[in-house]
């Protein structure tokens, strides 16, 4: 159990801006957890210079020493896991179950950078001269940002964190202002297990008012952002004004969908359908937010849906009974109902919960159907527990409905029919295809990053790919 003074601790460890207080919420009580000092972009800057006169020492560091680190780092997260995933829940309101699941990956995932860090490096080619040999090595950029938002809100910061130091950068964290706490635990486990204490550097506070110079910085040289679409735009802009060549990665939302086809197994469909839209609040962004399904199968998939959302329970995170948390704050719940208004406005129709204003910030599964792909809840991004149903004739308008959208993260199929599956691996421009899986999900080794405006296209996170991006190549032509 997290001890209030522990929470305390960890606000104290943090509280070393000079800006405004900024509280951070219980979003299933509602009541406060700890009150912090944000940083004014001043307190960024000099973060940003501590962390940046640390950059060469660190990057000399052998790197097994600093997978050393990393490792260290995972075994002590996973030892204490039962706790942080009590603090995830308190601040981010998802279930205990999927707290403890995130834990456990941000664990793993550590201490597979840790491993990475003992053999990543460059290759030897060869020469067209007798008296040469070609050799690349990987190098550290040197200071890098990384911003994260708050929908997992250890995952990310770990999968970003994880590369970046395996390589040999000196980091900028500045998680959201929803989840700082759960941020501020990790650092302290890296630096437990023996991480420098400047090579590292956590500043709190509102991205709009600090996340300019976290981008603009001179010594900043590459940017990892994952979050809204819109900040993510103004990110790219910033850096292409700047004097120093900057790397970006952005992730950013999805409007993802699953399709259902008419050889399939319905009752398989169905769970993955409600863990995919559902699960986590449907606060993903690999979640399905558009149910496309083979119009000869829908009935009965609809009855075993109802059926199953009989026994979906929502309620605080922290009681082992619930499936589904509240939605984080009431922002969110504002914009979720916007969305339910605007699709019961625009024709389709709700056959399950949004009727009645929610209690706190519990609001529960949605369901449209009758969803047309011109209707807002089918093309934008809601980011919450509501999914839009569509009916299709086959897998080709399956794939043009996947594809209509601007964005292109995942998209998952069920299907029993091998030619209908392949059809749909080629022909939806996304980042991720799920094959007879939910959307929902990734596996810490293998690359992911989405296509079309769901990302910057650039380079890839999670997986051994990821350090590509926080590394320059050298070639080097060694004659003798
Ligand atoms: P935001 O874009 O609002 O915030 C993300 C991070 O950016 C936060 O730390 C935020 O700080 C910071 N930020 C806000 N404004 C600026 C700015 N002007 N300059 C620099 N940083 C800024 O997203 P959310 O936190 O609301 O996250 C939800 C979004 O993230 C959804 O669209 C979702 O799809 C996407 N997402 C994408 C994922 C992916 O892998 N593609 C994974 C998870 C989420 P502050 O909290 O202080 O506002």
């Amino acid at each position: 159990m997290i001890l209030k003074g522990e929470i305390e601790a960890l606000a104290k460890y943090i509280d070393k801006g000079h800006g405004d207080e900024m509280a951070d919420h219980d979003p299933s009580s509602t009541g406060i957890i700890a009150k912090l000092r944000s940083f004014n972009t001043e307190d960024v800057r000099a973060s940003i210079e501590r962390a940046n006169e640390t950059s060469k020492s660190w990057a000399r560091y052998p790197a097994p020493k600093r997978g050393q680190i990393l490792l260290k780092s995972g075994e002590l997260m996973e030892s204490e896991k039962e706790k942080i995933a009590e603090l995830m829940t308190l601040e981010e309101g998802k279930t205990l179950k999927d707290s403890m699941l995130e834990v456990e990956r941000s664990a793993f995932t550590l201490k597979f950078y840790g491993a990475i860090a003992y053999k990543y490096g460059g290759k030897t080619l060869p020469s067209a001269d007798t008296d040469t040999m070609i050799m690349t090595v990987r190098e550290p950029l040197g200071t890098v940002s990384l911003i994260t938002p708050w929908n997992f809100p250890l995952s990310i910061p770990v999968w970003k964190i994880g590369p970046a130091l395996a390589s040999g950068n000196a980091v900028i964290i500045k998680p959201a202002s929803k989840t700082p706490l759960i941020v501020a635990k990790m650092i302290e486990i890296l630096r437990r297990a023996g991480l420098p204490d400047e090579v590292v550097q956590l500043v709190v506070g509102s991205g709009k008012e600090i996340g300019t110079e976290l981008v603009v910085n001179d010594h900043i040289k590459a940017v990892s952002f994952t979050g809204s679409v819109s900040v993510g735009h103004e990110i790219y802009e910033k850096v292409g004004h700047k004097r120093v060549m900057t790397r970006v990665q952005l992730e950013l939302g999805g409007k993802n969908a699953l399709y259902v086809d008419k050889d399939s197994n319905l009752s398989k469909a169905a769970e993955f359908t409600i863990r995919g839209g559902f699960g986590l609040t449907g606060q993903s962004c690999t979640a399905t937010s558009r149910l496309l399904v083979h119009e000869t199968v829908y009935e009965t998939l609809r009855a075993k849906i109802l059926e199953r959302l009989k026994t979906w329970r929502t309620g605080s995170g922290m009681s082992k009974t619930v499936d589904m948390g509240p939605v984080v704050d009431e922002e969110q719940l504002k914009t979720d109902l916007e969305y339910i208004r605007d699709g019961e406005a625009e024709g389709a129709k709700i056959i399950h919960g949004g009727s009645e204003r929610p209690k706190g910030l519990f609001l529960g599964p949605v369901l449209f159907e009758g969803v047309t792909p011109d209707m807002k809840i089918f093309r934008e991004e809601i980011f919450g527990p509501v999914l839009a149903i569509t009916l299709v004739g086959g897998v080709e308008e399956a794939i043009d409905a996947c594809n209509s959208v601007v964005y292109g993260h995942t998209a998952g199929i069920i299907s029993d029919n091998n030619t209908v599956i392949n059809r749909f691996i080629a022909g939806v421009d996304a980042g991720v295809i799920k094959v007879n899986k939910p959307t929902v999900g990734l596996e810490l080794q293998a690359p992911f990053g989405a296509f079309k405006g769901s990302g910057a296209n650039t380079w890839k996170e999670m997986g051994e790919d990821a350090l590509d991006f926080y590394t320059k190549e050298k070639t080097t032509y060694l004659g003798w």
